[in-house]
């Protein structure tokens, strides 16, 4: 017999330190059904590819059944899209090379994709955001790193062994602070989450203006922004500072890549204009002449959950459908 089924939905997963998020998205980009749960509960990857199966297959169970389910898209830390594996992550309890799409494909019996976090969070805003109607632009996620995803000519660029845009790792100081990645003067050592904070106790020890940021005793990224919001000067220039180095940053990149726009995500990015002008400014001082006033710096106004399942179903519709008639 022959079965002419037209499947009309797809599975978006979002991996993160704190959740897994599932959710099943149809044609039009409509989340029919999510669920979650905690990553960190499952440090062995055999026990944490059980769990996703079987978050996946209950929640499909009640909701159309598997055989409306055309594929699965997965954004994942250190996510390589051409070996749909999680490389290396220094961040997830996994460690090492976990081909994830392939161990996940053989308990499902779906084709499964599987892209980094800033490549799925780039094709989320491009199909439903700010980068929507886009052909070149970049996604900047700003966090306990900083990383990118650049689009070019429509499509995202990945570079030969699928590691483009390490924005993050650019030197930006030459024998600057010590990076995780055992560089000096990388860009996120000023402009991550650490290096904020790191900024904050320089700019402390610099002088002794009083300032609110001396009546906490562990300072956050998020603390200092709301003391910004309160009008304390230390503060702000501690965001200016890690601006101006962003900005720096973005100048170079968009001197080689000309994008359309930089969009910015992640929670340092909440920190808005307190980052974002004192960058804009330094962008305009250093970037090539002619395309200077021609990127725009835009915000991402996607719920950064929402974004990256939807992100994920999008990489799901582009991967080939799952046979074993090959
Ligand atoms: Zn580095």
């Amino acid at each position: 017999m022959i079965q002419n089924s037209t499947k009309t939905r797809v599975v978006g997963v979002d991996i993160s330190l704190e959740r897994t998020t599932c959710a099943i998205v149809n044609v039009r980009g409509d989340i029919v059904a999510t669920d979650y749960f905690v990553t960190a509960d499952y440090p062995q990857i055999g026990d944490y590819v059980a769990m996703l199966s079987n978050c996946i297959l209950n929640m499909v169970e009640n909701n159309g059944g598997i055989s409306s389910i055309r594929s699965v898209g997965i954004s994942a830390p250190s996510g390589n899209y051409q070996t749909a594996s999680i490389e290396n992550s220094p961040n997830m309890p996994w460690k090492g090379v976990i081909p994830l799409a392939a161990m996940l494909r053989d308990r499902l019996g779906l084709a499964v994709a599987l892209a980094n976090n800033a490549h799925v969070m780039a094709l989320g805003e491009q199909a439903f955001g700010a980068a929507h109607g886009m052909r070149d632009f970049v996604i900047i996620t700003l966090g306990h790193g900083v990383g990118s995803c650049i689009f070019s000519n429509g499509l995202a660029h990945l570079g030969t062994n699928g590691f483009a845009g390490e924005i993050g790792h650019t030197c930006i100081v030459h024998n600057g602070r010590l990076c995780g990645c055992g560089n000096r003067g990388c860009l996120e050592t000023y402009v991550a989450a650490k290096g904020i904070v790191c900024t904050a106790h320089e700019i402390l020890a610099e002088s002794s203006h009083p300032s609110m940021m001396r009546q906490v005793e562990h300072l956050t990224p998020k603390v200092i922004f709301e003391f910004c919001e309160q009008g304390d000067a230390l503060s702000i220039e501690t965001y200016r500072r890690a601006g101006r180095m962003l900005g720096l940053g973005l100048a170079n990149y968009a001197s080689i890549l000309n994008p359309e726009a930089f969009i910015f995500t992640g929670g340092i990015a909440q920190a808005g204009h307190w980052l974002l002008d004192p960058a804009y400014e330094v962008f305009g001082q250093h970037v090539f002449y002619n395309i200077k006033e021609k990127v725009r710096f835009l915000s991402s106004t996607l719920d950064n959950r929402i974004r990256n399942v939807l992100g994920a179903s999008v990489l799901a519709w582009e991967v080939k459908e799952y046979s074993l008639f090959k």
